[in-house]
């Protein structure tokens, strides 16, 4: 089925618009009309091949929320007309001890993204969610919240899974001291879901401009990064530090800030490697470590529990058009804090 979409044909290129191949639904797979799609950073990663590994054309997004336009024979859990999500990933193996372990993000044959993956149906790579449609399993799609806006509801599908898992897997209870490092599209779902658990949360932002923005998202403190004497005041107090930065930057100030047997958890993705000064996990029994989006299983949970607590991402809603000019923003770090594509605007694209 020939579908609209916008695609990166180079690393230099900006995106524009073209046409792909969705696969007719098969016995198990829904078929979603995109209605939003939200611009994660690691689209822009991917796009100009700061990751190396694209293939081009480049059809990002893997923050979609649309409606089901069909299901196939054996589906169970969709019907024509229900609100559906997609987020990362789009299959895996379903058998190996990850899998089963409902980890499909870790699937020992190499789990399906959404975009930029080996498609073993079409032998080419999978394209995500920049387009009016597409074709997924059901296995490997979400029941979206009826209470949600849908537009703000897009973001939770990447930016909401990927901290809402480490804050979970870390046992981020009521009372603990968390810090969200860097205030984007994660740190700003970091900061929503670490209050909702209850937790004392601490922003650490190298920009001015988003100290109120934080106390108004849900912070208890908020600290400049490079302000040393406020950080002084935060050593060895930390539960658990989520640092959603993706660009080289010094750890340690961060590690230090960790009690004992705290840990600082790494999701954003810098394209060169941290250096991290080991008696700062020594002396205290501090640990390092990181985190990959979320399975299945618990993105749903991460989608019912923001259903329960009213909890979205504070968007910016785009057309498609607009996408090149908010890559530059986000490069920048002049968003709040997520772009959402209004794929209706897709109809306009040639
Ligand atoms: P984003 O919206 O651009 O937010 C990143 C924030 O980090 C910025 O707003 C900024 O906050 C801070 N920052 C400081 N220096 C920076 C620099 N030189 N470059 C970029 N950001 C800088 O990005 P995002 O969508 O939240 O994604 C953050 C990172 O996580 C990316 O690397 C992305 O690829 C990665 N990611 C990882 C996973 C995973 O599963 N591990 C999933 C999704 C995304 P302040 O202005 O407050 O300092
Ligand atoms: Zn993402
Ligand atoms: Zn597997």
């Amino acid at each position: 089925m020939k579908t609209k979409s916008y695609a990166a044909n180079s690393a230099t290129t900006p995106l524009a618009p073209f046409n792909l191949e969705r696969r007719a639904p098969g016995e198990h797979d829904v078929q979603i009309e995109i209605l939003f799609c939200g611009v994660c950073h690691s689209d822009v990663h991917t796009v100009r091949n700061e990751w190396q590994g694209t293939t081009y054309p480049c059809v990002p997004g893997h923050e979609i929320i649309g409606r089901v336009i069909s299901v196939g024979a054996h589906v169970k859990k969709f019907k024509a007309g229900d609100i559906a999500g997609v987020g990362c990933l789009v299959d895996s193996c379903r058998t190996c001890g990850n899998c089963e372990e409902h980890l499909e993000q870790f699937c020992e044959k190499g789990a399906t993204f959404t975009y930029n993956a080996p498609d073993k149906h079409s032998g080419g790579v999978t394209f995500g969610g920049y387009s009016e449609s597409i074709v997924v399993d059901e296995a490997f799609v979400l029941q979206v919240p009826k209470n949600l806006d849908l537009a703000a509801t897009a973001p939770l599908l990447c930016a909401g899974i990927t901290t809402y898992s480490p804050l979970r897997y870390h046992g981020v209870t009521k009372g603990q001291k968390v810090g969200i490092v860097g205030l984007g599209g994660l740190g700003h779902m970091g900061v929503k879901l670490a209050k909702a658990l209850g937790a004392h949360v601490v922003v650490f932002t190298a920009s001015l401009s988003k100290v109120e923005d934080a106390l108004r998202l849900g912070a208890d403190e908020v600290v400049q990064s490079k302000d040393e004497d406020a950080m002084k005041k935060h050593l060895n107090s930390f539960n658990f530090i989520l640092d959603t930065v993706g660009a080289k930057h010094d750890i340690n100030v961060y590690l230090v800030l960790l009690r004992r047997d705290g840990n600082l958890t790494q999701v954003g993705v810098a394209s060169e490697p941290l250096e991290v000064d080991v008696t700062n996990l020594i002396f205290g029994r501090r640990s390092f470590s990181g985190s990959l989006i979320g399975g299945l299983k618990e993105t749903q949970e991460m989608l019912d529990f923001c259903g329960q607590h009213n909890i979205t991402s504070d968007i910016e809603l785009i057309p498609i058009q607009q996408v090149n000019e908010a890559y530059d923003r986000l490069v920048k770090g002049d968003v709040k804090y997520r772009f959402v594509i209004d794929m209706a605007s897709l109809k306009q694209a040639k």
